[in-house]
């Protein structure tokens, strides 16, 4: 097909300066702009020749190579443009600042993020997100832990493959904004005339409506439904932490993006074990004699049991530390420790020779405490504990 004469395409005498070039232009991309002509296979022709005259005449040196040997003179300038094989994307991508000022009435413009729209013509939908408890022992959190989790929710119906048309096919464009999902109105104020879009009001911004719609979800899309969701939980999680699974929410209306997960992390008491961010804390009680002779004993981890030292004339309230046997640090990769706070019972009840003993025994200057001032008080204690 033989090319038209660029003067011609864009309305405009061979002595036209740049300015009525570009003005040129902006009118005719106005006019055959795909916003104004959804569909319209000529106009949008008619639209990428604009482009490719304007490409050109906007071009000092094109212009003058155009002008002495009209369409062949411009076959080996390399870099332009292929006409009717250009893209829209490209003419956006070019010519994008003069529709960002160009199309505006008093510089507010309606068409300044039509590339933007270009990738999300219609408005996209999104599904909820849906929330999830997940309970987890301590042992589960020390570990890390895959859970599977049947979640009810909105799923895409399969009828329709999620387009809430009868078929999956049953749509008319709709009338109102012929399809764009949006309409433009221009309204007068003091600053010049306003151009605004907003999303159409008929389709919701989807471009098209039902004609016939899918009876499994009455138009929908969605239908209430069920998934199991396999969850791979971080070791080291704590009560109150927020996991998001993106896109396992619920499915949007006709073709969105389905909302995210978002699991909610509740720990279980342990028996005998208190968490305290990554140390684990655990009480112990021994006797008297224990204590004044020392002992061997056993205690919980969180991985089994583990066997303690207790030296003889250990005071009540001692704690132990067991490096690297608390919980794994979700931050830093690093472990915590296991506290074990050691405490004397004292006894509730006693026969008559125990209480003989025990006064004779109260005689002895052993049994006074005897604080040698080297030892650290409650306070001091605490701080190089926690
Ligand atoms: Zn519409
Ligand atoms: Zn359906």
């Amino acid at each position: 097909m033989a090319k038209r004469d660029y003067y011609t395409v864009l309305g405009v005498d061979r002595n036209a300066d740049e300015t009525a070039i570009k003005k040129a232009y902006r009118q005719c991309a106005l006019k055959y702009h795909p916003d104004k002509n959804p569909g319209n296979k000529e106009a949008e022709e008619k639209f990428k020749e604009a482009a490719e005259a304007y490409e050109v005449l906007s071009n000092p040196e094109k212009r003058a190579k155009y002008d002495k040997f009209g369409h062949d003179g411009l076959k080996n300038m390399g870099g332009g443009f292929s006409g009717a094989g250009m893209s829209m994307e490209d003419i956006f991508s070019q010519f994008g600042d003069i529709f960002e000022s160009a199309f505006g009435f008093g510089g507010f413009s309606g068409f300044g993020d039509f590339r933007g729209r270009q990738s999300q013509r219609r408005n996209v939908k999104r599904g909820t997100n849906l929330r999830v408890k997940v309970k987890l022992t301590l042992e589960e959190i020390a570990k890390g832990v895959e859970k599977k989790i049947k979640v009810q929710k909105y799923v895409s119906c399969n009828e329709c493959s999620g387009s809430g048309a009868r078929g999956g096919s049953s749509f008319n464009t709709c009338s109102t904004c012929h399809g764009t999902g949006h309409v433009t109105r221009v309204t007068s104020t003091f600053l010049g005339q306003m151009q605004t879009t907003s999303t159409c009001p008929t389709c919701g911004g989807e471009g098209r409506i039902i004609s016939d719609k899918c009876p499994a979800c009455s138009g929908n899309g969605v239908v209430k439904g069920e998934e199991i969701i396999t969850v791979k939980i971080p070791a080291g999680v704590a009560e109150g932490m927020q996991l998001s699974m993106s896109g396992k929410g619920n499915a949007a209306a006709r073709g969105g993006i389905p909302g995210d997960l978002i699991i909610l992390i509740e720990e279980q008491k342990h028996p005998n074990l208190v968490r305290d961010g990554s140390n684990l804390l655990y009480e112990h009680y021994i006797s008297f004699p224990e204590a004044a002779l020392g002992l061997s004993l056993e205690v919980p981890t969180i991985e089994g049991r583990a066997r303690i030292r207790i030296e003889p004339g250990t005071q009540s309230g001692k704690i132990l530390r067991l490096k690297g046997k608390g919980l794994p640090s979700i931050e830093n990769h690093g472990r915590g420790d296991l506290l074990v706070s050691i405490n004397v019972w004292t006894p509730e009840n006693l026969t008559k020779s125990e209480k003989e003993i025990l006064e004779k025994l109260k005689e002895s200057s052993n049994f006074q405490p005897k604080l040698s001032g080297k030892e650290k008080n409650f306070y001091e204690r605490m701080r190089e504990y926690f």
